[in-house]
């Protein structure tokens, strides 16, 4: 099926517009259009978004025949969940399908004091980079700004049920499948959506959006009143390395991507940093040496990066393994002798394909989704 662009506003479709992806301003112009009184509006979206109620039939506060006569024109989900799996860490991984068959795959991970949800921005992904799972699938389609909201909505759902309010702060990071900066429109709309105090309340102080590297969209995302943290997926230093592993880069090379980065480092807050995430190849990209080019290219830019070493996940068919431990610290070790900040990501979820790099709509043993209601 060819690629296509959605709609971020109204999206009306084959069963109608998709009310998740709506503001509280938008439901109450949908609703309008309908006759109906602004307040109406307000309704649908506490029901969609503060109670997490994902059919018309559980909204028992509206009139039952204003509600058979929504649902005639707008669908309150778009999302199924197929099969729930869960890691021996806690960490569960959702395999959804769109309403047009699409897999979507959603990532909860609990931490102690916080929790993070790992969304998906597109089904499959048109990035090509050769250690991630998700290439393979290719770009199934651009998910639109509900399909991104109703995966948060599923994963609370199913954490601690519909309309209770989480008892930890959520943090959500735009990592799972796809390139979210190729579905910009979509993404920002998700993200007001979801800001709002009397829905989700998930204000964009809390998100992290990965890209990697849409030259464009990251000066772009600059200029921004309200904006996520950003995070650029780098895996080398180098251009001759980077177009090989990402090849992302001949189209934005390492120059041109370091320069967008210190635009939006003019933006930042006091404390906030450009993260960089560097998925660590045995052999590949690993080397003293890399260390080295790495810290220098940062540094050269005059960047105040935070570097993310990720231990690669390995998985069939790709050709890498995760560089040892020892290797990593060394790594580590040389950026930081360089004043380059350093964190070394834990890999959550290997287990049941939830890890970076992992989604690529795989099957396993599923448990029981039940409490989900899907
Ligand atoms: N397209 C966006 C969003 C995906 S984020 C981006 O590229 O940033 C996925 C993150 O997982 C990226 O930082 C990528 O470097 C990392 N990743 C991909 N495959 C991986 C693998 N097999 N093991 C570990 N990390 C991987």
């Amino acid at each position: 099926m060819p690629p296509q662009t959605p709609d971020a506003k109204i999206t009306t479709m084959k069963q109608g517009a998709e009310l998740t992806g709506l503001s509280q301003a938008e439901l109450v112009s949908f609703v309008e259009t309908m006759g109906e009184p602004a307040y109406r509006g307000r309704q649908i979206f506490a029901a969609l978004q503060h109670r997490r109620l994902r059919s018309f039939d559980e909204m028992t506060d509206l009139p039952k025949d204003f509600r058979a006569r929504l649902s005639e024109v707008a669908r309150a989900s778009s999302l199924t969940v197929e099969s729930r799996y869960l890691s021996e860490d806690g960490t569960r991984r959702y395999l959804m399908k769109t309403h047009d068959g699409f897999p979507v795959e959603t990532v909860f991970i609990p931490e102690e004091r916080r929790d993070t949800i790992c969304f998906s921005s597109q089904s499959g992904c048109p990035l090509q980079c050769t250690f991630c799972l998700t290439a393979q699938l290719g770009l199934l389609r651009s998910l639109t700004a509900g399909e991104i909201v109703e995966q948060i909505v599923i994963a609370l759902n199913d954490a601690y049920g519909a309309g209770v309010k989480p008892p930890r702060g959520t943090n959500l990071v735009g990592m799972g499948a796809g390139e979210p900066f190729l579905n910009f429109d979509s993404l920002l709309q998700a993200l007001r959506v979801m800001a709002d105090a009397q829905g989700l309340h998930i204000v964009p102080n809390r998100v992290t959006i990965s890209t990697a590297g849409v030259v464009p969209r990251i000066l772009e995302l600059a200029k921004a009143s309200d904006r996520p943290h950003l995070a650029i997926s780098l895996a080398a230093p180098t251009d001759e390395l980077r177009n090989e592993l990402m090849p992302i880069n001949k189209k934005w090379p390492l120059e041109q991507l370091l320069s967008a980065c210190k635009e939006f480092e003019k933006t930042l807050k006091p404390n906030e940093r450009v993260t960089f995430e560097y998925v660590m190849l045995a052999g590949v990209n690993d080397e003293d040496e890399h260390a080295r080019q790495l810290a220098n290219l940062l540094n050269r830019h005059g960047l105040k990066a935070k570097v993310n070493l990720i231990p690669h996940n390995p998985a069939e068919p790709l050709p890498y393994q995760p560089s040892l431990d020892q290797t990593v610290d060394r790594f580590k070790n040389i950026l930081e002798s360089k004043g380059i900040h350093v964190y070394v990501r834990r890999p959550r979820g290997r287990d049941i394909f939830a890890a970076c790099g992992q989604l690529a709509a795989r099957q396993g043993t599923p448990i029981n989704i039940n409490s989900i209601g899907a």
